[in-house]
């Protein structure tokens, strides 16, 4: 992943902070400056803010021996932001299964998916209760690959998909 664009500058001018542990940088203190990723979130900011000067360009500057602590927790932040906006299961949290048994687990999440989609968006109560057997029945699919879905992880409202199921048996 890129956190940003790292400069080693001399620290001219007044004295700076670290971002990291909040000590002085020093005039003439050999630094890093790091600019980072201009995401979405960013770029609107700036706009809003109107644009006067170097508004909008975001750096935090750091010491070079706080920079390995202030990389691993910009990746670390960056990749729980990340989990949040797309859903699904951590990097790395083990589902172990053979490569082909992945592929088709992933093809069965990804039908699961979209027939929960289907659900949140239909109003007619039959075609809700088709949906949804249907669903389960990809579950238990899931389910026979040795890893079942993990409901905690969806990004999808789970409290959203029962009412409308509520609803279509009411
Ligand atoms: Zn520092």
């Amino acid at each position: 992943m890129i956190l940003g664009i790292l400069h080693i500058n001399q620290k001219r001018g007044k004295e700076a902070y670290c971002r990291q542990c909040k000590g002085p940088i020093k005039s003439g203190d050999i630094h890093a400056v790091i600019v980072l990723r201009y995401g979405k979130a960013q770029k609107r900011i700036a706009e809003v803010r109107g644009k006067t000067g170097r508004a909008g360009l975001l750096y935090h500057r750091v010491h070079l021996q706080c920079l390995a602590a202030w990389a691993l927790e910009a990746y670390m932040r960056k990749s729980d932001a990340r989990r949040e906006r797309r859903g699904g299961r951590p990097v790395n949290s083990g589902i172990q299964l053979p490569d082909e048994d992945k592929t088709i687990r992933r093809r069965l999440i990804r039908k699961r998916a979209a027939l929960l989609r289907q659900i949140l968006a239909a109003n007619d109560k039959e075609e809700i209760r088709r949906l949804y057997d249907q669903a389960k029945v990809v579950r238990e699919q899931i389910q026979r690959t040795g890893v079942d879905v993990c409901l905690e992880m969806a990004r999808r409202d789970n409290t959203a998909i029962n009412r409308r199921i509520s609803f279509a048996r009411s």
